[in-house]
């Protein structure tokens, strides 16, 4: 973020300290409902917001946009603020409240309704909308919409004072029922409702709504740039309207631009239907790594680096569009190719013995912990009598192209020797394949004589007596198609084989003593990090993306 990005949200930027607008300012927010996780829509934002204000030297809040008390708890909060921290970003001293400005917003209310423009409107629900018309059809004004101001004064003071039934009576701003955008048909600006807030108690019956609290909580903090999503734009004439009927300053407020969201294929972003996969037990939590929360994706192991990386190079577009989720997955895989220790790890063990290979001997092999990064140095791995490798990498009768182990055929061993398969031992029940004898070449071994000598087909392998046992989780979509926001019911499209779990895998001891969090490439199979399900000896990884191209070993 040293230079400032190239976008159209930056060039408004440019243009206004070109005039002088705000003195110069630049000061942002990220308004985040508690209502749920976050997921990686609301990092584009993050990013965004952020980003846009330490590229320009100016200022980012964090704001709960917590108007809406029936919906928002605490733990959200908390989630909140553990995933913008962990994604790099920092609000210092700036975390608001909405509910802070609750008897500012009030005061601005009373003072909406001493000037002409807002009303207390005794219209039920169903009426406003019916009143309201539609994009065809113009509206009607209300009965109520021309009591007097005394009037408005003391029904607004008495919806407060709680002596009105929920739903019974509303505050509406005067605007214009014949406008052709439906927002400034005068819409509601509070409401009665008796529910406790999680930060106010029950100190209040009467709620703002967001269309009204937003711009005044951006002019409270001297927001310069409100951004927000492109379902907004139609709200930027109200936005506009309360802060206009409110006298503040063209120059010196905030200024709603309006940016696409971030859409992904195979993903559903929207709060509500990931609560819904959360309570109806298809997914394990909101930070189940099938998730596209942010807890979701740190506990699979996706590094905050490549979700920042990915929501740079998406870039910051004006129209609505699907990013495909490869792109994700290609962004972490960058940035892990060239920091994750390598390893070996079997992840569905085939024993193999190699049975020219001496009983009590343990070799240290040499083996190189990243070839893109050699300032990651080596380690060794013990090879012995008695191998692993992966049950997929040896074919009795191997198809066509199949480069890896088959009877009378030679495999390098990485880091270790060439071998060649002599033997098939089968279950004389079930005709299962149970083992495979091997003998090696000595002179073949990594850095020595005959090192140089080529075989098609490389391998990783594990130590039957050193290997460390592991769970390792593969996942895979959540969805069975690109677009599930298109299908009514989520169940529809539901994949029932999005998570697989492999028991007894088999890794180099080196990943012994792994902590949760810890990334490897598993070499040929992908990246991987250590769950915090593991316990003690007892290792689980979740497979974070598989390699690019999972055939061309
Ligand atoms: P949802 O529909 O998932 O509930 P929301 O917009 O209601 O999302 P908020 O908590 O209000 O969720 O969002 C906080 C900020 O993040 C807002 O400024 C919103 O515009 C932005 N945001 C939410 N979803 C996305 C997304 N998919 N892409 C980019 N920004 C997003
Ligand atoms: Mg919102
Ligand atoms: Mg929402």
């Amino acid at each position: 973020y040293s230079a400032p990005p190239t976008n159209f949200i930056q060039n408004i930027i440019n243009e206004d300290r070109k005039r002088g607008k705000h003195g110069g300012r630049v000061h942002t927010r990220f308004p985040p409902e508690p209502n749920g996780y976050l997921h990686i829509g609301h990092a584009k934002s993050i990013c965004l917001n952020f980003g846009i204000a330490l590229a320009n030297g100016g200022l980012c809040n964090l704001r709960y946009d917590d108007t809406n008390p029936s919906k928002e708890e605490i733990e959200y909060v908390n989630s909140i603020e553990e995933d913008v921290r962990w994604l790099g970003f920092d609000w210092e001293d700036r975390k608001f409240y909405a509910s802070d400005y609750f008897d500012q917003l009030y005061d601005y209310a009373v003072q909406l309704i001493k000037e002409g423009k807002a009303y207390v409107c005794d219209l039920s629900p169903e009426e406003i909308r019916e009143y309201r018309g539609t994009l065809t059809e113009p509206g009607k004004e209300s009965p109520y919409r021309n009591r007097s101001v005394e009037e408005n004064l003391d029904l607004f003071e008495r919806m407060r004072a709680g002596e009105f039934p929920d739903g019974s009576r509303v505050l509406r701003a005067k605007i214009d029922m014949g406008s052709p955008n439906l927002n400034l048909r005068d819409p509601v600006l509070y409401r009665i409702m008796r529910v406790p807030h999680h930060r106010t108690g029950d100190k209040w019956c009467i709620y703002p709504m967001y269309d009204y609290a937003h711009p005044i909580s951006d002019a409270i903090e001297g927001i310069t740039h409100s951004i927000c999503t492109l379902e907004f734009e139609d709200h930027r004439p109200l936005y506009d309207w309360v802060l206009d009927a409110l006298h503040f300053e063209v120059d010196d407020r905030p200024q709603q631009i309006e940016f696409a969201r971030l859409n992904l294929t195979y993903t559903v972003m929207s709060k509500r239907k990931l609560r819904y996969l959360v309570e109806k037990g298809y997914v394990n939590g909101w930070d189940d790594p099938r998730m596209p929360t942010i807890s979701g994706l740190r506990r699979r192991g996706y590094t905050p680096e490549a979700i920042r990386d990915f929501c740079e190079r998406i870039g910051v577009a004006k129209s609505n569009s699907v990013v495909d989720i490869e792109y994700l997955e290609h962004c972490v895989r960058d940035d892990l190719n060239a920091r994750a220790p390598r390893v070996m790890a079997v992840l569905r063990p085939l024993k193999v013995v190699i049975t020219n290979y001496h009983d009590n001997l343990v070799e240290e092999l040499e083996a190189e912990n990243n070839p893109e990064n050699p300032a990651m140095g080596s380690r060794k791995v013990p090879f012995s009598k008695v191998i692993y490798i992966e049950r997929d990498d040896f074919a009795e009768n191997p198809p066509k192209g199949f480069f890896r182990l088959s009877p009378g055929r030679e495999v390098r061993l990485k880091h270790a020797y060439i071998i060649k398969c002599d033997q098939v031992i089968k279950d004389e029940k079930t005709g299962e394949i149970v083992e495979v004898h091997c003998t090696y070449d000595p002179e073949t071994r990594s850095g020595g004589s005959a090192a140089g000598r080529k075989v098609k087909g490389t391998l990783h392998w594990v130590s039957a007596e050193h290997a460390v046992k592991a769970e390792v989780r593969v996942y895979h979509y959540l969805f069975t198609v690109e677009n599930p926001d298109e299908f009514d019911a989520v169940e529809e499209v539901l994949n029932p084989s999005s998570l697989e779990v492999l028991t007894g895998c088999l890794i180099e001891p080196t990943v012994r003593g792994a902590k949760p969090g810890d990334r490897y490439q598993f070499l040929r199979q992908g990246y991987f990090c250590v769950d915090p399900d593991s316990r003690g000896e007892k290792l689980v990884f979740n497979r974070i993306v598989p390699l690019k191209d999972s055939w061309a070993k």
